[in-house]
């Protein structure tokens, strides 16, 4: 029989190399992070870019999330400031993004800024994007690997249901520990987070010492991620329910809900972290088991339970 995941490659230093000779060819793949997959290219090239939007359907005006090694290697991109300096040394290599405003020097492609001055960038901690910024010279931009609007992939199998063969390349690095994307904190001017993440507005306090705003609804929409519907896994998502829909599943929280074949519990011992970490799987498990439906108990709105429903909120958009 065929595997038909035959486009998964373990990272060993071999594959490592071809990932590179594929980023070097102006060629994109599949890349884990600590947060979920993403699909990767020469950050410095148009060709590669260009190539990375036209997969995912993804609007031009979204820019990309821009990821480099370490602070050294980012100089040259973006003017640092002293808020991104004691963040930066917090929480990366981490699960957080900043937009900063971008170096008149950058040699970024211009279509990954969406023709914006500013640049998002992350430092990601898996071992495995780690290893391969490592041995490249150029950054990469990856935005999540899967169609624009869709959830995010947290396994290389999930990526590979998301492209099939369009994406020749997607190294495995094991499921996503984390499993939703980073937290973004917009830094060209007040610090303010645009994104809900791990990185919590109160871890962010601790560092800063000053309350962080968060602005999630700019007033001109230019991008899907702040458009209502996204994180979609393609079936009406309802949220803050009792019980399931008829034919539909139910997503719950906590030790007091029953296990039944279309219960399916993101943490029963009511962890945050693990139900994060649940999320899209669970999602992406109850649409391939074709439920008509996804119905969700309430989650607590506190610590990371803020992102989850910021997410969940955007799938049960209509
Ligand atoms: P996503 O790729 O869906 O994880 O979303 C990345 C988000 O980061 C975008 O939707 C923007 O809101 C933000 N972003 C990325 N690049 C920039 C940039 N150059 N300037 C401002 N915001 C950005
Ligand atoms: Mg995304």
């Amino acid at each position: 029989m065929q595997n038909i995941y035959l486009n998964i490659y373990k990272p060993n230093s071999f594959n490592l190399k071809k990932a590179k000779k594929y980023i070097e060819n102006c060629n994109i793949i599949g890349l884990p992070t600590e947060t979920v997959y993403g699909l990767a290219g020469n950050a410095y090239s148009d060709k590669s870019v260009k190539k990375i939007y036209s997969l995912k359907k993804r609007p031009r005006v979204n820019p990309l999330i821009i990821h480099f090694k370490n602070l050294k290697d980012l100089k040259s991109d973006v003017i640092l400031n002293s808020t991104f300096v004691k963040l930066y040394k917090a929480f990366c290599p981490g699960p957080i993004t900043f937009i900063l405003k971008k170096n008149p020097k950058s040699k970024i492609s211009q279509i990954a800024c969406g023709g914006k001055k500013t640049i998002a960038i992350r430092i990601p901690k898996h071992k495995i994007a780690r290893k391969l910024l490592k041995i490249l010279k150029v950054p990469l931009a990856a935005p999540s690997a899967n169609i624009s609007s869709k959830i995010s992939p947290t396994s290389a199998m999930d990526v590979c249901d998301e492209f099939g063969k369009k994406i020749k390349f997607v190294l495995d690095g094991g499921r996503c520990k984390i499993g939703l994307e980073s937290t973004i904190v917009d830094l060209t001017s007040r610090p303010t987070i645009l994104r809900h993440g791990v990185i919590t507005p109160k871890k962010i306090y601790k560092v800063l010492k000053k309350k962080i705003l968060v602005n999630q609804k700019p007033k001109s929409i230019t991008a899907p991620g702040q458009l209502n519907l996204h994180y979609s896994p393609g079936i009406p998502v309802y949220i803050n329910k009792l019980e399931p829909r008829k034919g539909g599943a139910f997503i719950t929280f906590g030790k007091k809900f029953k296990n039944d074949k279309n219960y399916f519990n993101l943490s029963k011992t009511g962890n945050l972290n693990e139900a994060a970490s649940n999320l899209y799987k669970t999602m992406r498990y109850i649409k391939k088991l074709k439920f008509k439906s996804i119905s969700v108990c309430k989650i607590p709105n506190v610590e990371f339970g803020r992102a989850i429903n910021d997410r969940l909120k955007k799938a049960s958009y209509s």
